[in-house]
């Protein structure tokens, strides 16, 4: 095929992209999630993966999936308010609800669709949604769909949302926030967001994208953590990182499930998950609720890594399974993670847009499955970065 129009257009773009060390590339895997993978030929100790419990590959998990594959085929063949629910999605829905104590649940096929969707069916334009500056890049294209006006807050700053919501009359206001912060790790100052939206007749929605299955006694988040469940309007959670799988969920009222499936159009206009996804899903849900000691794992290596950072003189909070090392440039960045690799660590540079510019980083997730040798490992990499 010859230089169509878009050529040209692609072309100058990745020029600019690639000037300012923002290229990105992808590296296939030739092997399973875990601990190790095999990228090119070489293994290497993965620290880059959302697998926080190593479930991705775990057999009970595997074992789900494969017999609703034979039981319901590969496709769902439509969307779930066509032909494409099946009783194993009603089934998930009914454990995750019982999981995260909710009255209801609802699947979406990730976690980027059900943040995008629902807040584009809770509210409209003539509506305000209140957004931390870091949330993530799915709550962010959330508020953009519904065409609410969107107030961003300062990140983390509940007197900033407090005088917004103060000074910004609407039909219906919205305040949305991760809870555990994707690239910083850092959780969302609960409680107060929770009183404000009540002092001010908000409600809240919550993305627990990397709380799920990590904080909370049973795993249901930093809502069960901090006893917030009830308090909050709706918690979003993922299905693809603690729990090994693919897709997401909101959990609600019920009034507020059956309006986000009528309306949200990620769920309405597209294929619904295949079965066997959701079968895995409910397997992992069920090691999450009850195998207490994967999570003691996850947290001993948690603890570790941080005891790691802080004495290599980093800042680092044992507050989740996420420590970014920010670097600043993105060059930097990329030489920083190349080093690792040579080293045989996974560890991938993150950039902007992803980060706001200047706060470049690796970003280390840890995962019950690591060893204390691989923390160590990635303790000694970073030592000898001598960043
Ligand atoms: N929310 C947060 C906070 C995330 O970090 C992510 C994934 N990176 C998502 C939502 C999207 O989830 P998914 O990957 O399942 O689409």
């Amino acid at each position: 095929m010859g230089a169509t129009v878009a050529t040209g257009w692609a072309l100058a773009d990745m020029d600019s992209l690639s000037s300012r060390g923002l290229k990105r590339f992808l590296e296939p895997l030739d092997s399973p999630q875990g601990p190790l993978v095999r990228v090119g030929g070489e293994t290497l100790v993965n620290f880059s993966s959302n697998d926080y419990l190593g479930l991705a590959a775990s057999p009970s998990v595997r074992a789900a999936a494969i017999a609703a594959l034979e039981s319901h085929g590969v496709g769902s063949g439509a969307s779930r308010l066509v032909v494409g629910d099946t009783t194993v999605h009603q089934r998930l829905e009914a454990r995750l609800a019982a999981f995260e104590r909710a009255e209801a649940a609802l699947l979406f096929n990730s976690g980027y669709a059900a943040n995008v969707g629902t807040l584009q069916a809770l509210v409209g334009p003539e509506d305000a949604v209140f957004s931390d500056a870091l949330n993530h890049a799915s709550l962010i294209d959330g508020c953009r769909l519904s065409r609410a006006r969107t107030v961003v807050y300062p990140h983390a700053d509940v007197e900033a949302l407090d005088r917004a919501l103060a000074s910004t009359p609407a039909r219906r206001r919205l305040v949305v926030t991760d809870t555990v912060f994707s690239m910083d790790g850092d959780h969302a100052p609960l409680r107060e967001l929770v009183g404000v939206c009540r002092a001010h007749g908000a409600a809240l929605l919550v993305d627990e994208a990397h709380a799920t299955g990590v904080l909370g006694s049973r795993g249901a988040g930093l809502c069960e953590e901090l006893g917030l469940s009830d308090a909050v309007d709706v918690r979003m959670g993922t299905l693809s990182k603690a729990f090994g799988v693919l897709g997401a969920y909101i959990c609600a009222s019920r009034p507020v499930v059956e309006l986000v499936l009528n309306r949200a159009r990620p769920l309405v206009f597209s294929t619904a998950l295949p079965a066997a996804l959701c079968a895995a899903a409910g397997a992992a849900v069920d090691i999450v609720e009850h195998d207490d000691a994967l999570r003691a794992r996850l947290w001993r290596n948690i603890r570790r890594f941080s005891q790691g950072l802080r004495s290599l003189g980093f800042a680092a909070e044992p507050r989740s399974a996420i420590f970014p090392v920010i670097v600043g440039e993105p060059g930097l960045a990329v030489s920083a993670a190349r080093a690792l690799r040579s080293k045989g660590l996974l560890v991938k540079a993150i950039r902007p847009p992803t980060v706001p510019e200047g706060t470049s980083r690796l970003r280390f997730c840890l995962s019950a499955a690591h060893t204390e040798g691989h923390v160590d490992l990635a303790l000694e990499g970073l030592r000898s970065l001598r960043l």
